[in-house]
């Protein structure tokens, strides 16, 4: 990986956007799905899916800025 590339990657990691929204939107809830991936979503969204994402047993972070 050269340094352009890890910049990327870095900033990426720092600049979280919702999954549905796409960017522009930043997330506010992580989360972590019981297979191991993880969801994004901003908190219109969060509260959209949460009833359904407990049922499956995923596990929700709300990240506070
Ligand atoms: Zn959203």
């Amino acid at each position: 990986m050269d340094e352009q590339t890890e910049f990327y990657d870095l900033a990426d990691k720092s600049m979280t956007y919702c999954d549905r929204c796409g960017k522009g939107t930043t997330a506010l809830i992580y989360v972590a799905m019981p297979a191991g991936n993880e969801l994004k979503y901003c908190a219109h969204h969060a509260g959209r899916y949460r009833a359904n994402l407990n049922l499956l047993g995923a596990f929700l972070y709300e990240l506070s800025a």
